[in-house]
């Protein structure tokens, strides 16, 4: 599903997730660990305010490991709490609910200390489309039998999805909008799957994947596309892979538009292997 956004639909996401804030005590912000700053929304400090937060570098399986050892520094470094995960597998989920219940300690000390009675951490997941939250919300909902009651809310009542016994999710995540203002996040977006139809142009996307392959990971391009060196014209590029990879029209010359689909495929595939694109920590 791909999202088209307009001032209103953005303005009634903000809402959305400001009034589930209310609900509970921690936000899991989901990134995709391959593009940690161009997949997260723009406006993500001024929506979630003081509210804890864990960040949490979705599909790290995909990522060049190195550079998320290098994000999760930096993130540190910021005192962010932040994690690495794979949600479709559910690595890294059992230290994400230890993080939560580490930050929320002291919290529920004072409340233990009021005499309130212990009740189950609530969080909320939230993101921009595709970065992988109903995959986590199922995962954490499958390992741990889900139980779906409804507890009235603020406003209206909200479904919890029981994470064991320390963790309430909320069973709705909160969907909020990329980053538009920059090109090269939107190629970002689309080399990363984020953006899936053709909002931008197939030649435009696989040309800047090309260039960014050719300056940051030029070993995997040539291996990958047989080169024995890299054409330093793009359109030498196409050429050569169009031709490899059978991507021609009826008398023999290269179909641009087929070629950069396969060139996109193949690193959304993972074919070129583990990728981060966002690089400048
Ligand atoms: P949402 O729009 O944020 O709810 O994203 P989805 O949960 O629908 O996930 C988008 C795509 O990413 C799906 O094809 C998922 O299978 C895939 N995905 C989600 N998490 C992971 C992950 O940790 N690793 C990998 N490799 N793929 C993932």
């Amino acid at each position: 599903m791909t999202i088209q956004w307009f001032p209103g639909h953005m303005a009634k996401a903000r809402r959305e997730v400001t009034e589930k804030l209310k609900l509970v005590d921690i936000i899991f912000e989901l990134v995709d660990a391959r593009i940690p700053i161009s997949s997260a929304n723009p406006m993500i400090d001024q929506i979630i305010q003081q509210k804890p937060r864990i960040k949490l570098l979705n599909k790290a399986d995909m990522a060049d490991k190195h550079m998320t050892a290098r994000w999760i520094e930096h993130f540190e470094n910021q005192n962010q709490h932040v994690l690495a995960i794979d949600a479709q597998t559910g690595a890294g989920l059992d230290k994400m609910i230890k993080m939560a219940e580490s930050i929320l300690k002291p919290k529920f000390d004072r409340m233990r200390a009021k005499g309130i009675k212990p009740r189950a951490i609530r969080a909320m997941i939230v993101g921009i489309p595709n970065v992988g939250k109903s995959t986590l919300i199922n995962r954490l909902a499958k390992k741990n039998i889900a139980k779906t009651g409804n507890t009235p809310g603020v406003t209206k009542a909200q479904a919890w999805i029981k994470v064991g016994k320390v963790l309430e999710l909320l069973d709705t995540p909160g969907i909020l909008w990329p980053k538009f203002e920059d090109e090269e996040v939107g190629y970002k977006l689309a080399l990363t799957g984020a953006i899936k139809d053709t909002i931008l142009n197939l030649q435009d996307i696989a040309v800047y994947g090309l260039r960014f392959l050719q300056s940051n990971y030029p070993n995997v391009l040539m291996e990958r596309y047989q080169f024995e060196t890299i054409p330093e014209e793009i359109v030498d590029m196409f050429e050569h892979i169009g031709r490899l990879r059978g991507c021609l029209m009826a008398g023999g010359e290269i179909n641009y538009d087929k070629t950069a689909e396969t060139i996109i495929r193949d690193i959304r595939g993972q074919k070129l292997g583990n990728l981060t694109f966002d690089i400048d920590v």
